[in-house]
């Protein structure tokens, strides 16, 4: 039995998001389903002991939120460039913070974000955000009652160069920079240190420049590793409940998943969602080549073979797979949120078609990702599946690139792409594997 799902509605206009501002008024809208509503067994947050640390943070989080007066004490400290937490002990009591600023894409941002977020626990730190006009309408407020959001002041501006402010050396200093992008050879081994780790303690302001998902090496460090054995007793699902925690879809971004959720995917027995992240290809010269493996990957794994009612959600730059995969998906309705043709960067439109394109995939049953992206690790990791990951060999190239693999993620969990080193000491049983798709990178297990 086929049906096809209202596939006239898409057809006559692929991109149900408009492309520019004009986003149409989530008022409108009918909220029949609740976001977080596909909870698979995976997803429920299944250590009382995190519950309870959550809930402590949200009262600390709230004590020491932006204007409130611990935050006006420390950020002054940082002002007139004093540290008193040794002569002061009231100054002692007041809090410390991690500012995070958004680096590269979206699902950087989310990977890295939610990696400052586990740190922030570990280290009764509190979390900031130093989110610019692009980022300020994708997510709720993750805190009930208080804000996440630095606020926009003559005082807070420091954090917006925070390049004049580097230190490498956090003894009885205010603020220490961590620089966590990708690239950056054995960066940070300082930070990734115990040994460090201590003189970072007292330092009130910790600014976090990441695109990283730097959480796994954390497991590596014996300063955390056993509160992080209490927190998680199942490491598979790390980011699938740090992640449902933290991100929540505002109501603008909520409105465009529900409808487009309702209108061409929730009458499915089976939704499989398809991400297709193409690097270094600005021209779609590999557009056939990738196509060939998506689809070779779908037949190998019997991805469409089964019976049923089945709906695939197409998630890409380009329209090219979308238009390809309707021609060989006879039968099935074939979806696609958003054609953006190009990356961009700062642009708040942009960014939420992203939000919700991975959010989309995240309430998939099935999932074909792209190897090395990001942007595919969070749906993954939200929705709590393990995806097929589809590794294509010589993209951009021009030959056909030999056989691509795709084969199945041991886990939900996003890969860390570029750690630093780690020398694992003998009869150490490690919490972490290389990833399936980056060789250098790691993963929790
Ligand atoms: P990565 O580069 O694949 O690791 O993922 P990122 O999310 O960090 O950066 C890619 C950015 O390109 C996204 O944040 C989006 O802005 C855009 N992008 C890439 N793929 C898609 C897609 O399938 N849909 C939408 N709407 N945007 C995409």
């Amino acid at each position: 039995l086929v049906i096809i799902i209202s596939f006239s509605v898409l057809s006559r206009n692929p991109q149900i998001i408009p492309s520019s501002g004009s986003f149409p008024n989530p008022h409108n809208y009918h909220h029949t389903i609740k976001p977080h509503q596909k909870i698979s067994s995976l997803s429920r947050i299944n250590s009382p002991h995190l519950i309870s640390k959550l809930r402590a943070y949200e009262r600390h989080h709230k004590r020491c939120q932006p204007h409130s007066q611990s935050f006006n004490q420390t950020i002054h400290q940082l002002l007139t460039n004093k540290n008193n937490s040794n002569s002061n002990p009231a100054a002692a009591a007041a809090c410390n913070y991690i500012v995070y600023t958004p680096v590269n894409g979206l699902g950087n941002r989310m990977l890295s974000l939610a990696s400052a977020f586990l740190y922030a626990l570990l280290t009764n730190r509190t979390l900031l955000v130093n989110f610019g006009p692009d980022m300020t309408d994708l997510f709720r407020e993750p805190f009930p009652n208080s804000t996440w959001l630095l606020p926009k002041q003559d005082s807070t501006r420091v954090f917006d160069d925070a390049t004049t402010l580097h230190f490498r050396d956090a003894h009885n200093y205010i603020h220490y920079l961590l620089y966590l992008p990708y690239r950056c050879r054995n960066y940070e081994k300082f930070f990734f240190r115990d040994e460090n780790q201590k003189r970072i303690e007292s330092v009130p302001w910790l600014i976090l420049h990441s695109d990283q998902y730097f959480l796994p090496y954390l497991f590596l460090m014996p300063c955390f590793r056993p509160e992080l054995d209490r927190l998680f007793p199942n490491r598979e699902t790390v980011f699938h409940q740090l992640g449902r925690y933290l991100f929540s879809p505002s109501h603008q971004a909520w409105g465009f998943i529900s409808t487009f959720y309702e209108t061409f995917l929730s009458k499915a027995d089976e939704r499989i969602g398809i991400q297709i992240r193409v690097f270094n290809d600005s021209r779609g010269k590999s557009t056939p080549l990738v196509m060939k493996h998506v689809l070779s990957c779908i037949r190998k794994q019997g991805i469409l073979n089964r019976t049923g009612n089945r709906a695939v959600l197409v998630a890409s730059l380009s329209g090219d797979f979308y238009k390809e995969l309707k021609v060989n998906a006879a039968g099935v309705g074939v979806y696609q949120a958003s054609q953006e043709e190009s990356q961009r960067l700062g642009d708040a439109s942009h960014n939420m078609k992203a939000w919700v394109d991975m959010y989309l995939l995240s309430m998939c049953d099935v999932l074909l990702t792209s190897a090395w992206s990001t942007f595919g690790y969070v749906a993954h990791g939200l929705g709590g599946v393990k995806p097929w990951i589809l590794q294509i060999p010589d993209i951009g190239g021009a030959g056909d690139g030999g056989e691509a693999e795709c084969r199945r993620a041991v886990s939900a969990e996003p890969c860390f792409h570029n750690p630093p080193d780690f020398d694992c000491p003998e009869g150490f049983v490690s919490p972490v594997v290389r990833c399936e798709d980056v060789g250098k990178g790691m993963k929790l297990v």
